[in-house]
């Protein structure tokens, strides 16, 4: 794609690296198939290859993000698929990254939308303040149908809805120290704790540690450590990204520094996605770069580290599972074998559910802030999922499990609890029920 940048323009690194990608892109379209959006609105502004244009015109004259602009963009789930469509390798990701930037410091949005903004920033990186968040909205749901009717508190509604009936106490899980390996130590990792994870499904970091420890692997939880920016990253917020993305390096170097670490590991791939781009987020920071670089080089999804293992071969049991592969693993991280080969090594017969390439909807706070496409994503997910005839679901994302839950009533659990119980763990509580 031809590019008009002056050289003025060009000095700005952001935009440089923008126009790059821009250039790359040879309009043939390829991507549009694939996008949820587009199959969803059958609009070419809401296709990967819409939005680029939208983008270039926007940055190419160093205009405001208008109304226009951010409609599409918002629209955009950042589920990746069009990047592992895409046959010239444009880079979506870091340019629609830039496009929620500009739009984040040039557009004022509505009120309304503002302060929901504001406020998912706000509590859902912090653990203890999402958690009396979750409190909060058990007496606020009886309400949720009126407030969808009213527009300024109509995403209040819908985020009362999508909060689930009941949560786990806290677990012991995220809390610092080293778990030590139970068998002949093999390895040395860290643990990202995170931060909705461990207050939606605590079980997903203890069947991890469990699992780990049992395999010969100490599990340190730095000291420290916490959200990995991933949904302010998504909202162009990119100050409070980075400080996250910078705090979490300080962490894990020392961990690395202080005990030697072979990896870290992501129990959430939205998270393992961003964290794999710390080193690209903070290329421009002399002090960061190279020790962000160093962390996205160490981190490892939990099942990407397990294939490292070599984990013997368990006896067939009888139990079908729908394998869902978040985006983020499949298009962000490109780990699609990996997760399946290790269900069925364990026991596991593994089904792929149809159109396994399209987003459920859940995408960080989409399903919050554009609620309609979501749950026509999130439909048509449950029905290629159901259509499997499997017993479970097994996902790596806890924002699919809670999306994809809320549509069915298949038991839906993370791939590692999976692996837990057929190494040696307790059945997880969620089958026996
Ligand atoms: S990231 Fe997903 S929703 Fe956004 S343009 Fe690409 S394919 Fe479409
Ligand atoms: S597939 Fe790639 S090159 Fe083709 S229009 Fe989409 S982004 Fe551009």
């Amino acid at each position: 794609m031809q590019t008009n940048f002056t050289p003025a323009q060009l000095a700005d690194p952001h935009v440089a690296e923008s126009e790059a990608i821009l250039r790359k892109c040879v309009h043939c379209g390829f991507c549009t198939a694939t996008c949820p959006t587009y199959v969803t609105l059958g609009n070419e502004l809401d296709s990967p290859r819409g939005r680029i244009y939208l983008i270039k015109d926007m940055l190419e004259n160093g205009r405001p993000a208008d109304e226009e602009v951010v409609t599409h963009i918002d629209r955009c789930l950042s589920c990746l698929a069009c990047m592992t469509t895409c046959p010239s390798g444009v880079n979506y990701m870091h340019l629609v990254d830039h496009a929620r930037i500009h739009i984040e410091n040039t557009y004022k949005r509505p009120l309304a939308d503002r302060l929901m903004r504001a406020t998912l920033a706000a509590v859902l990186p912090y653990p203890e303040r999402f958690r009396l968040a979750l409190k909060a909205a058990r007496l606020g749901r009886p309400f949720a149908g009126l407030m969808k009717r009213v527009p300024l508190l109509k995403t209040v509604g819908v985020m009362l809805d999508l909060a689930p009936r009941g949560f786990a106490p806290p677990s012991a899980a995220p809390q610092p120290g080293v778990r030590p390996a139970t068998t002949k130590r093999r390895g040395r990792v860290a643990i990202l704790t995170g931060c909705a994870q461990p207050v939606l499904k605590p079980e997903i970091n203890e069947a991890t540690i469990r699992l780990l420890t049992r395999l010969g692997i100490d599990v340190v939880v730095p000291e420290g450590e916490g959200c990995c920016g991933a949904l302010v990253h998504h909202m162009g917020r990119e100050e409070q990204a980075l400080v996250a993305a910078r705090r979490n390096v300080d962490v894990w170097i020392k961990a690395a520094d202080e005990g030697g670490l072979d990896a870290i590991v992501i129990t959430a791939s939205g998270c393992g996605t961003t964290i794999k781009d710390y080193g690209h987020m903070l290329r421009l920071d002399p002090a960061y770069a190279e020790k962000a670089a160093r962390v996205s080089a160490l981190a490892k999804d939990i099942t990407e580290y397990l294939a490292s293992l070599d984990l013997s071969r368990q006896e067939a049991r009888n139990v079908t599972v729908a394998y869902h592969s978040a985006c983020s693993m499949q298009h962000g991280q490109k780990i699609t074998t990996a997760p399946k080969l290790l269900l069925k090594n364990a026991g596991f017969t593994v089904r792929d559910p149809a159109e396994g390439h399209l987003c459920c909807g859940s995408a960080g706070t989409y399903n919050i802030l554009q609620p309609e496409i979501s749950a026509t994503l999130k439909a048509r997910k449950v029905k290629n999922i159901e259509a499997t005839k499997a017993d479970i679901i097994a996902t790596g994302n806890i924002g699919c499990i809670t999306q994809i839950a809320t549509g069915t009533q298949m038991p839906i659990l993370h791939t590692v609890e999976l692996l837990d119980w057929a190494y040696g763990g307790e059945k997880p509580a969620s089958l026996e029920k």
